[in-house]
Formats: structure tokens, C-alpha cells, sequence
């Protein structure tokens, strides 16, 4: 236990250091190059092979062909944990983890997004909910 004489020594000293936490949003952290964040899908290399889909652990990217050799990308940000298991299941690059971190939205549709080559915009249709948890 500390004695209060090493408190208020720890309380004075506080007052000329520099403070641990930064001002956010004004100021941003940097994130290391192998942080996970955001998904970007480039549309031009996806040859629909399907293999992100079926190892994303949580249903959260779908491919659909939408012509001849074009593809797009439904990305559920909203179910996605940012594990990377997508960008690594990818032969062709077409998935990668950005460092965008600021994912919070007030409005949980804008969260699922149809991204293919002509750009990113928000899916009109909302997609289904994953099925309710078992009653315990
Ligand atoms: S980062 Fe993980 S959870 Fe998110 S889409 Fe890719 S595989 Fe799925
Ligand atoms: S794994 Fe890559 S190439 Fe295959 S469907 Fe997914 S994004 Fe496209």
C-alpha cells in the first residue's frame, strides 16, 4: 500500500509530465503497418474464387459475379472482427487490412457496403441478419 507521502509526491510529479493520452480526434495515432483494420477489396484483381467467403469466420464478405470476369464485394464491417483471415485466404490481392480504425457509425446500414470497380457505396437492400443463438 502507498503512503500518502508517496502519493501526493506521485500527484505534484503528474503535473509536469506530459500527459499519456492524446487529444482525439484532433489528433490521430499512426497504426503499424500490420494493423487490421478496415477491409479494401480491389475489384479489378477478385477472380470469384470464393475462398475469402468460405474462411471468413464470420459471414461477414459476400462475392457476387455482376457481368463477364466482374465481380463485387458485400463487406458487413458490422460483423467483421478484423481477424485478416480473408486478406490471407486471397491468391490475387484483392483483399487488404487498411489502417482505418474509425468504424463507429450512428446508423448500423451504412456499415455494409457493395464495393466493386466502379467504387464503394452502401447496399440498397439490407442483407439478413445471422440467425438468432440457440435459447439456452
Ligand atoms: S477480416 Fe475476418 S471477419 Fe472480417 S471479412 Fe475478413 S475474414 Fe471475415
Ligand atoms: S479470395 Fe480474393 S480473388 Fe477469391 S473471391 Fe475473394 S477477393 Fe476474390
Amino acid at each position: 500500500m502507498k503512503r500518502p507521502g508517496m502519493m501526493i509526491r506521485e500527484v505534484l510529479g503528474s503535473f509536469t509530465k506530459k500527459p499519456v493520452t492524446i487529444t482525439y480526434p484532433a489528433l490521430k495515432v499512426q497504426m503499424p503497418d500490420k494493423f487490421r483494420g478496415k477491409i479494401v477489396y480491389h475489384a479489378h484483381r477478385c477472380i470469384g474464387c470464393m475462398l475469402c467467403v468460405r474462411d471468413c469466420p464470420s459471414e461477414a464478405i459476400a462475392i457476387n459475379k455482376i457481368g463477364e470476369k466482374r465481380w463485387e464485394a458485400i463487406i458487413m464491417m458490422d460483423r467483421c472482427v478484423y481477424c485478416g483471415q480473408c486478406v490471407d485466404s486471397c491468391n490475387k490481392d484483392a483483399l487488404e487490412s487498411s489502417k482505418d480504425y474509425e468504424l463507429a457509425a450512428l446508423d448500423k446500414s451504412t456499415l455494409t457496403v457493395d464495393v466493386n470497380i466502379d467504387g464503394p457505396y452502401p447496399v440498397a437492400v439490407p442483407v439478413a441478419d445471422p440467425p438468432a443463438a440457440d435459447p439456452v
